[in-house]
């Protein structure tokens, strides 16, 4: 059962929204472009990851994509399994070419397209994930459950490769498609230890939920963006273009003449992604081009957004992991 869906990654969403606002010439658009094909590239790698892990009996596994949770410093699992047995930390590849893992140096090298370049090794990376795993569970004097890990390599042409005395790492580096067969081995590894209870799974299940959050990093910090570079104002859902107006009660596209009662919602998602976690009704008015307080305030109040502080002054924010998109 998936407990915690997969949602395209905060950074693909950052990344789309600026490029909406971006002009079609600015210098940092292939950056950008090229970051968000990475961010897409993992995300459909999880996708067919989680098509596997589809198959398992509802009731007997739950699945969290995306678990991100706070130990010394937050961390974030591709993908959580939890059975009664184990827990099982899955750390995704969707990487083209010849990926060679060299024993002596533990070094990772990926081959392709006749290029060769260092990556960071993904086994010392779900093994970080699995010591700070553990040391969250610690703090909740959670003690009984082993922990595994494994990456998974979810496109089927990527060729892995290693030394014959470094074959002991397909023990942990696995195609998606062995991903079934690694869990029922799993299964028969643990089968002599007590089996969590169901009502301790459950509490468990709904702590990991509890304590996920979802984090929206500083974009303008991270590509050196200031902010009037973006584009502001409300872009019509159907000729794309940011020519929308508010008039009478209602979003009018200047330029295509389509209206929408909605269209600023996404304005407002850009905002929250784009510029900062909090908005007031004065920013709200001016990044959606409103021309008065009034009718940007109700605008804000028909959200139904959490906010702080009163009057003029409120501040309102997105409720945690709540993000509007799909
Ligand atoms: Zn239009």
């Amino acid at each position: 059962m998936f407990k915690l869906e997969l949602r395209m990654p905060v950074q693909a969403l950052q990344c789309e929204a600026a490029l909406e606002r971006l002009s079609k010439t600015h210098p940092l658009r292939s950056t950008i472009e090229k970051d968000l094909k990475k961010w897409l590239k993992g995300y459909n790698g999880e996708k067919e990851v989680g098509y596997y892990l589809s198959i398992l009996p509802d009731e007997q596994y739950y699945i969290f994509h995306g678990l991100r949770l706070q130990d010394k410093k937050y961390f974030q699992m591709d993908i959580v399994l939890l059975s009664p047995r184990f827990i099982l930390i899955i750390e995704v590849k969707n990487i083209a070419g010849r990926i060679i893992f060299k024993k002596g140096s533990n070094h990772v090298v990926r081959i392709y397209d006749q290029q060769e370049e260092g990556m960071d090794n993904p086994i010392y990376q779900v093994v970080r994930q699995h010591q700070q795993l553990r040391n969250w569970l610690n703090t909740f004097n959670i003690r009984a459950i082993p922990i595994e890990h494994v990456v998974v390599f979810s496109n089927t042409s990527t060729i892995i490769e290693t030394t014959p005395d470094n074959q002991g790492i397909f023990q942990n580096v696995i195609y998606a498609e062995a991903l079934l067969e690694k869990i029922s081995e799993l299964e028969t590894k643990y089968q002599h230890i007590p089996l969590l209870s169901h009502e301790k799974l459950n509490l468990l299940s709904d702590l990991l939920l509890k304590e996920h959050t979802i984090h929206i990093s500083d974009f303008f910090q991270t590509y050196k963006l200031t902010k009037n570079e973006l584009s502001t104002g409300v872009q019509c859902p159907t000729c794309q273009t940011f020519s929308m107006q508010y008039i009478s009660g209602s979003w009018r596209c200047q330029k295509c003449k389509c209206s929408s009662k909605t269209a600023h919602q996404k304005a407002v998602e850009d905002y929250f992604l784009l510029l900062h976690p909090t908005i007031t009704r004065k920013e709200f008015a001016e990044f959606l081009q409103i021309d008065s307080i009034t009718k940007a305030k109700n605008l804000l109040l028909a959200l139904q957004l959490p906010s702080t502080g009163s009057k003029r002054g409120t501040r309102y924010f997105l409720e945690k992991n709540c993000i509007f998109s799909p």
